[in-house]
């Protein structure tokens, strides 16, 4: 034995980067790769970008550390108030973590805390969706729907509430209009907080296009606006987690904004440093902050990498360069390419059940049959074998696997970086479908 990493799969041979430039990596023995998930629906300016590496090495050159308990930053004070105007609306306070998990965490913590100032202690339950996930620590874990994440850690995992989700293409009913299935969808939730008494619910918390778990399912019409009403008609705080969709990916800055609907509190993380650093954000309404400010004043909280100084400049670079490129431009355009792409090339292809997304996160979900929708065997590890497929030609791709139950398909989720070219788009659906063609 002398790997000494812990690698996620211990048994297979990861090759070893060596160099990265744009949406292209390449490995030690030369063979290059394009990224055409970002890793994990991260690396949206790519590899390499001149100017956040700059920025970051100012930073580091200024002040590498500080601990939020004895200094502020310029990057971190400029990033919030730049991350706050995008969010737009009355999201306006900004607080700082290093990963999705913890934005989760930090979140359900900040709801939690949110309602004991306010007076309201048995406002404690958590309703979250099948098939969601919000992150792989115990808390974060706890609320996600994803389940061959959480059943093996059932036993540890705090107590939490799951509704059904939004997925038009798996649960309408034949006939139902996107319309009639959305406000079908979002009665889920008040039956729910009924269920449990109104007065002892303190969220909701949902992806607002659904990433890992079922790949790119963005909700149907009107059934965020269905479930904000209902928020508001009980009291419940609004979560959403943008985590992967956030921060320009879907092609406005929060995938939300795109469904008229602002959220009490929402989680950025993937494309908020696009994977220069490892930085995260929850961002609360005034409603929200005035909770704390009027009450202890105190957030019970707090991690020693918060708001850490060379990420916040990193993510800083990174999102003056979103604007200062129009890259939203681009991610809406490309977008378009993709869908257009995918359908040329999968449309009759009996095998792919559905093509979804918006933006640049869209997805293909594989089933035996289109007609049927029915899964292949999880067994059969299909999307692995894509992912497998697809590497060997110099593409990423991220995998997600269908369900035991048959109630989800395996599917493959492309993200590449918003810099993508027309000609890139071309080229990933072109070895993706050699890919699904190899592996099928
Ligand atoms: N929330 C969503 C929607 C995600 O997609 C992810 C990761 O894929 C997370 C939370 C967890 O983020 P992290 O892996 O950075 O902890």
């Amino acid at each position: 034995m002398t790997t000494h990493v812990f690698h996620r799969a211990l048994k297979s041979a990861l090759p070893c980067v060596a160099g990265g430039d744009g949406i292209t990596l390449r490995d030690a023995e030369g063979r290059t790769y394009i990224d055409a998930c970002g890793g994990a629906a991260v690396s949206c300016l790519g590899h390499g970008h001149p100017a956040v590496l700059e920025a970051m090495a100012a930073q580091a050159r200024q002040a590498a550390y500080i601990h939020t308990s004895f200094f502020t930053s310029q990057a971190a004070e400029k990033l919030a108030a730049r991350v706050a105007e995008n969010c737009g609306g009355d999201l306006n306070h900004v607080y700082f973590v290093d990963s999705g998990s913890e934005a989760t965490e930090t979140a359900l913590k900040m709801a939690r805390q949110y309602w004991l100032e306010r007076g309201q202690p048995q406002r404690a339950k958590v309703i979250s969706r099948h098939f969601s996930y919000h992150g792989n620590t115990l808390g974060a874990l706890s609320v996600s729907g994803n389940r061959w994440r959480r059943e093996p850690y059932a036993p540890l995992l705090a107590d939490a509430s799951f509704i059904e989700p939004c997925f038009f293409y798996r649960h309408a009913e034949p006939g139902e209009t996107p319309e009639a299935y959305g406000e079908r969808a979002a009665a889920a939730l008040e039956k729910q907080i009924l269920e449990l008494g109104p007065e002892t619910v303190m969220a909701f918390i949902a992806e607002t296009v659904v990433g890992a778990t079922t790949g790119a399912v963005t909700p149907a019409p009107g059934y965020l606006k269905r479930v904000r009403e209902i928020c508001d008609r009980y009291g419940v705080l609004l979560i959403l987690d943008e985590v992967m969709c956030g921060t320009g990916r879907t092609g406005t800055f929060l995938a939300a904004h795109a469904e008229g609907v602002a959220a009490d509190i929402v989680t950025l993380a993937k494309g908020l440093g696009g994977g220069y650093q490892a930085i995260a954000a929850v961002v609360c309404s005034d409603k929200v902050y005035e909770g704390f400010y009027n009450g202890s004043g105190v957030f019970q909280h707090g991690l020693t990498y918060s708001a850490h100084p060379v990420a916040c400049a990193a993510s800083l670079a990174v999102q003056e360069v979103i604007v200062r490129d129009n890259l939203l431009a681009n991610v809406r355009a490309r977008g378009e390419d993709l869908t257009r792409a995918l359908h040329g090339r999968f449309g009759n292809n009996h095998n792919v059940g559905d093509i979804r997304g918006r933006g640049l996160i869209q997805a293909i979900e594989l089933v035996r049959d289109r007609g049927g929708k029915t899964p292949f065997d999880p067994a059969l590890k299909l999307s692995q074998r894509i992912k497998a497929e697809a590497f060997a030609r110099g593409l990423m791709v991220y995998p997600g696997a269908g369900c035991a139950d048959g109630r989800a398909g395996d599917h493959i989720l492309l993200a590449p970086p918003y810099i993508v070219t027309p000609a890139d788009i071309e080229e990933i659906v072109s070895r993706l479908g050699e890919a699904v063609d190899a592996a099928l």
